[in-house]
């Protein structure tokens, strides 16, 4: 006769499964339900108001995002994880910002894609629950779903959403993404963070473009992140001033949240910096042609502007830029770029300068 198997005593299961995310490189773990329902109405409301752009996959499946059991049959429990990135010396990417010369790349997305890397991870996390208890239902993503991951991660004490709708750590800020392993264990939960942003307002005042237009509401269709990453044709005229030199994401919400004087700096060497991205020159990346993109930009995160989004952004940052005989002349070597978008946002850039040029000369007399 084989013996039972000893029943899982699942309060030591969750304290183990905590412990091991830090030996995967997790940064903390919580466990949460799957009962979404508080934060279906915001979700309702933030596509009723149209805030979330073109970004039409996420109307289409709203009602898979509250209902994380529709993604994976069975699921009781979310194992919410996060993993910093934050590069060192993080608050130098002012000096980026206010260089009108260098490009600047959200510090996420400087080294290797993010997603590839967490799921691999937590692939290898699930396998080592699997080991302490045997065949067990589960699937791993990140940023990958529609889940409605930072409600999930606060429900698990992560962290809070932020004024700027972000998630915010005590202990970490919020220079870190999350993944989460869905699954039919049925773990205690832990209990969720409270808010402490408290009366600042410093995300909402920074922001260049207005895009949070009230505490924990992002309008996405002003959001610099959504317009060079998400937003595919034209961006808005009246915006491409307001964007600067940024030309892929935007970081100013979280380089001035006084909850990052606690971010950790990551211990990923993947997520270091790759091609001097951190402080590159517009001009030089204004030059890579399509097939010198895809080689730089292999396995990084920056590859989902395209290669065309790419030069639209570069474009408007040289637009944006002070001017330079430089400058002019990498405008026009584009100028004749096969793509509408691209020759659009060239026309822009060289009719800003050209008004500067104007102003400059005009100071000058
Ligand atoms: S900047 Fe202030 S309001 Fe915004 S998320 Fe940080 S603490 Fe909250």
């Amino acid at each position: 006769m084989s013996a039972t198997p000893a029943p899982i005593d699942y309060t030591q299961l969750a304290a183990e499964i905590k412990r091991w995310a830090r030996e995967f490189g997790f940064a903390d773990a919580g466990i949460t339900d799957i009962d979404l329902s508080d934060a279906a109405q915001g979700l309702d409301d933030y596509l009723a108001a149209g805030h979330h752009g073109g970004m039409q996959w996420m109307a289409e499946r709203a009602h898979m995002r509250v209902h994380p059991e529709e993604l994976h049959p069975g699921t009781l429990r979310i194992i919410c994880v996060r993993m910093d990135y934050a590069p060192p010396e993080i608050q130098s990417a002012w000096d980026v910002i206010h260089d009108d010369s260098l490009a600047y790349i959200s510090r996420y997305a400087l080294g290797r894609d993010y997603h590839k890397l967490i799921r691999q991870r937590l692939q290898k996390f699930a396998d080592r629950i699997e080991r302490e208890v045997g065949p067990f239902g589960y699937r791993v993503f990140c940023d990958s779903a529609p889940i409605m991951e930072k409600p999930l991660a606060q429900k698990a004490g992560l962290g809070w959403r932020g004024k700027h709708t972000l998630t915010l750590s005590r202990s970490g800020g919020s220079y870190f993404f999350l993944g989460e392993i869905l699954t039919d264990l049925p773990l205690p939960v832990d209990a969720p963070v409270s808010d402490h942003c408290g009366s600042c307002t410093r995300c909402l005042d920074i922001c260049p473009t207005g895009a949070i237009i009230a505490p924990g509401q992002l309008d996405a269709r002003r959001c610099i992140t959504y317009l060079n990453i998400e937003h595919k044709g034209s961006i808005d005229p009246e915006l491409r001033p307001l964007m600067g030199n940024r030309i892929f994401g935007c970081d100013d919400c979280q380089l001035v949240c006084p909850w990052n004087k606690y971010a950790k700096v990551t211990v990923e060497a993947d997520f270091a910096p790759r091609h001097g991205l951190d402080h590159a020159r517009l001009i030089d990346l204004f030059g890579w042609d399509e097939a010198t993109w895809r080689t730089n930009t292999e396995g990084m995160a920056v590859r989902r502007a395209g290669h065309e989004g790419w030069l639209r952004n570069i474009a408007i940052a040289l637009g944006n830029a002070r001017h330079s005989p430089e400058v002019i002349a990498a405008l026009h070597a584009r100028a004749d770029h096969p793509s509408d978008i691209v020759r659009e946002h060239v026309q822009w850039a060289l009719a800003q300068q050209a008004g500067k040029r104007q102003n400059s000369q005009g100071t000058a007399a």
